[in-house]
C-alpha cells in the first residue's frame, strides 16, 4: 500500500518540477487573430474551443482545448485556455516557450476594438514583467510563418507601440554588464599583480 503512496507523491513532485521548469522557459509572446469577424461574433471563446477540440483534441490543464494561452473578446475581456508555460497548439516550433494571445476578429477586413487594444497592452506588459520577456520577443504569427496573421490591418509597429521597454529587463542587462566589467577588472588586476 505504502509504495503506491510514494509513487503517487513522486509523480506529483515530478509533474510540478516539469511545470516549473517549463514556466521558466517562457521567452516570447506571439499575437494572432481568430480570422472571424468580432462584429459578427464578439466573444469567440467557445467557438475557438470547439473548433480546436475537433481539430487537435489537446486538452489543457485548465480543461479547455483552445490552442492559445489567451483570447481577447471584442469587449476587451481576456479569457484563458492554457496555463502559461503549458504546451500550446499555435505556431509550429514555438509551442513550448511562448505565450500565445489571440484577438477575436478578422483583421484583414476590420480593426481591433479600442477595448481589445487596451486589454492587449495590459496583457503584454504584465507578461513581460512576469517572465522578463525581451521587448524584441513580442512578436506576431506572420513573423514566423507564411501567413498574414494577425491580419494586415494591425501592424507590427502598432503592437510595439503598445508596450514600454520593460524596466526589469533593462535593469537585468545593466547588472549583467556590470558583472562582466567587474570580472574584467579583476582579471586585469590579477595580471598586473603577476608581472
Ligand atoms: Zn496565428
Amino acid at each position: 500500500m505504502k509504495i503506491w503512496v510514494i509513487i503517487g507523491l513522486g509523480k506529483i513532485f515530478l509533474k510540478n518540477i516539469e511545470k516549473i521548469w517549463k514556466m521558466n522557459k517562457i521567452q516570447k509572446l506571439i499575437i494572432h487573430h481568430t480570422a472571424v469577424s468580432h462584429r459578427l461574433i464578439p466573444d469567440q471563446f467557445d467557438m475557438v474551443n470547439d473548433y480546436h477540440k475537433q481539430k487537435w483534441g489537446m486538452k489543457s490543464s485548465l480543461g479547455y482545448f483552445g490552442g492559445y494561452n489567451y483570447i481577447i473578446s471584442a469587449d476587451g475581456s481576456i479569457k484563458q485556455y492554457r496555463a502559461d508555460g503549458e504546451e500550446t497548439v499555435a505556431t509550429t516550433g514555438h509551442n513550448f516557450n511562448t505565450i500565445h494571445v489571440a484577438i477575436c476578429g478578422d483583421f484583414t477586413k476590420e480593426r481591433p476594438s479600442l477595448a481589445q487594444f487596451i486589454a492587449l497592452r495590459v496583457l503584454i506588459n504584465n507578461k513581460m514583467r512576469e517572465y522578463t520577456i525581451d521587448p524584441d520577443q513580442i512578436r506576431t504569427h506572420r513573423q514566423f510563418k507564411n501567413t498574414s496573421c494577425p491580419g494586415n490591418n494591425i501592424t507590427d509597429l502598432e503592437i510595439r507601440q503598445l508596450f514600454a521597454p520593460d524596466m526589469s529587463y533593462i535593469q537585468q542587462m545593466i547588472f549583467k554588464i556590470q558583472t562582466t566589467l567587474n570580472s574584467m577588472k579583476l582579471k586585469l588586476k590579477g595580471r598586473k599583480e603577476e608581472h
